[in-house]
């Protein structure tokens, strides 16, 4: 079976700091993968590669089994949401929603279609006509989800998306991103530094440290056994 995602030895520097010191992760079509590891530990980074939106320094990165080293990030399918929204500020929601399809040069018709469909998943349809500056920070997030969901991307890759949100409304957006999962069946790729995000979202969790995966494998394996002092630390049962 063709893997959605496949990091063969990915090696990342930046100058002479080695960052990701040769990561190889298997991601299955429609698994839900949570990165989770201390700040500076190379998450966004490999995101990043992921995405596109830097090279690695050595190793392949394969979609679907196609090696995509050096293809564009537009070019790729893939979306992802960012912890700060990155929203065009001067521009409405609509055309937050619509601005990275009219560059796809996707007929009107299509795109209407795509945001009413979003927007009513997401509950913002109400919103569509306002801009980034008159919406909460749940709402922007929401958008920020929509934009990532109108482009129909093979994979989600979400950088720490609630992290800027109370913990009220994160714990209202994790179970809509994981009932959004269920619903639409992406793989979807969720970083967070948020041991209990990781445990109730994730069909497996990789524990990455220094640039290096410690260990993956479901929740409650890594719960019941982690593999060394760091993983129990990190999300492992009281010891
Ligand atoms: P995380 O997302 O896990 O907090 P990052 O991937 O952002 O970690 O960063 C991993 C390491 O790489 C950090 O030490 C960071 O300072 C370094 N780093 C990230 N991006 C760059 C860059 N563009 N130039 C130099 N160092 C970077
Ligand atoms: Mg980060």
């Amino acid at each position: 079976m063709t893997h959605a995602l496949d990091l063969r030895q990915i090696r990342k520097s930046f100058g002479p700091v080695d960052v990701i010191h040769g990561i190889d992760l298997a991601i299955g079509e429609g698994e839900f993968v949570v990165f989770v590891g201390p700040s500076g530990c190379g998450k966004s980074t490999l995101l990043r590669l992921i995405a596109g939106l830097d090279d690695p320094t050595s190793g392949d990165i394969l979609l679907q089994g196609r090696r995509v080293n050096g293809v564009p990030a537009s070019e790729r399918g893939l979306s992802m949401v960012f912890q700060s929204y990155a929203l065009y500020p001067h521009m409405s929601v609509r055309q937050n929603l619509s601005f990275g399809l009219e560059n796809l040069r996707m007929p009107k018709a299509e795109i209407a279609q795509r945001i009413e469909a979003a927007a009513k998943m997401l509950q913002i349809d109400h919103l569509l006509a306002r801009r980034p500056g008159q919406l909460s920070g749940g709402q922007r997030q929401r958008v920020a989800i929509g934009r990532a969901i109108v482009r129909e991307p093979v994979i989600f890759l979400f950088d720490e998306p609630l992290s800027n949100l109370d913990a009220e409304l994160r714990l209202q957006m994790r179970v809509e991103i994981s009932d959004l999962h269920a619903k639409l069946g992406n793989t979807m790729i969720y970083v967070t530094h948020d041991q209990i995000e990781a445990m109730t979202m994730a069909d497996r969790i990789v524990v990455l440290r220094g640039g290096r995966i410690e260990q993956i494998g479901a929740p409650l394996d890594l719960y019941n056994h982690p593999a060394n002092k760091f993983v129990a630390g990190f999300i492992g049962a009281p010891q």
